[in-house]
């Protein structure tokens, strides 16, 4: 079946963006995690309908694919034993900034640090603020949900997204900022919609389960997919673009997002405050009516 798959694909995409050479995919055999998985196939993609072909030829084949953007994922998401498909380097790059910086469009190659420089004039700048934001890729850090220091749950991704495009692990498109688009897959993807619908009913019912998902996601949690969705939304629509937001491509490949963004402020201020501890609670305690971005709690042993 790999064969015959790795056989489709070469029908599909060219050859340099194959790669079967066995120590140039131990090259990819890593992110920034402690796993080590070298890929069979490392596939370099650099447009959706390449996209396409490869979810095509992975279904009807059953190989299993697994994206990279950056790779500079901590848990192992961007590596796999399977095919690791990856953005090319000069691809997925374009992005269109809205409403005088309200909201930018992107696609998933862009740096988030790029992506910032593209607001900068606007004195704007996108929600998610992953350490790594030098480094990580729109992809990424949509498909991770990534947060930061600062942006907590208020400003991640699932929070200030207002529309994706994602080719769904079916081959489907779903884009969620495209109306005619939307309404064609409303009629076709009926089925799924309806079990969206359903999952969300039986979750609405479960008071206890609700209690649990809504402690859950209250705080900084970007593990497992976005289940407060369920609460959060009733247009199955909307559930299905939140939870494309965390899902780390098992769901499909984002291929364009619309990001509101958050003010990016001329002064910023830091203030290391020291003392003992019950001191410092009853500080943070007055200080969160202000607008205070973060507040973290360091112990001693951070100073030695
Ligand atoms: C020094 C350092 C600091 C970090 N700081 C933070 C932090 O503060 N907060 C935080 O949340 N994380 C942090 N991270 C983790 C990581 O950097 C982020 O999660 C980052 O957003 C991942 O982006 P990436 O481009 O490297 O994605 P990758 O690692 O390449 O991929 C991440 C996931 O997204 C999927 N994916 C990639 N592209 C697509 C696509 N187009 N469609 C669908 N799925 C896709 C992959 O399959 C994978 O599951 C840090 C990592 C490092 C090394």
């Amino acid at each position: 079946m790999f064969e015959l798959f790795v056989n489709a694909i070469k029908g599909s995409i060219s050859k340099d963006q194959i790669i079967e050479d066995e120590l140039l995919r131990y090259a990819y055999s890593t992110d920034a995690s402690l796993y080590r998985m070298v890929p069979k196939l490392v596939l370099v993609i650099k447009k959706e309908s390449e996209v396409l072909d490869i979810i095509k030829a992975a279904n009807d084949f059953d190989v299993k694919l697994t994206f990279r953007a950056a790779g500079t994922s901590v848990s192992g998401q961007a590596v796999t034993d399977q095919v690791l498909v990856m953005l090319a380097k000069d691809g997925w790059l374009k992005h269109t900034v809205i409403d005088n910086g309200a909201e930018i469009k992107l696609e998933p190659g862009i740096i988030g640090a790029d992506a910032n420089s593209y607001l900068k004039n606007f004195k704007r700048k996108i929600g998610p603020d992953p350490g790594s934001i030098h480094a990580a890729k729109i992809g990424g850090i949509v498909a991770n949900n990534s947060s930061g220091m600062c942006c907590g749950t208020a400003k991640n991704s699932y929070a200030t997204i207002k529309s994706i495009r994602a080719i769904l692990a079916d081959g489907s498109i779903l884009d969620t900022g495209n109306e005619k688009l939307l309404s064609a897959f409303k009629t076709n993807k009926h089925d799924l919609l309806s079990g969206i619908e359903h999952i969300r009913q039986k979750i609405v019912q479960d008071s206890d389960l609700v209690s649990f998902i809504r402690k859950k996601f209250s705080i900084k949690n970007t593990s497992g997919y976005s289940l407060n969705a369920f609460l959060d939304f009733e247009d199955p629509i909307k559930i299905l673009e939140r939870l494309m937001v965390g899902s780390e491509g098992t769901l499909g490949f984002i291929s364009n997002v619309n990001l509101r963004t958050v003010p990016d402020y001329d002064f910023k201020a830091l203030n290391l405050i020291y003392g003992k501890l019950s001191d410092l609670v009853d500080i943070t305690v007055k200080i969160a009516g202000f607008d205070v971005s973060s507040v973290e709690l360091l112990g001693g042993f951070s100073f030695k």
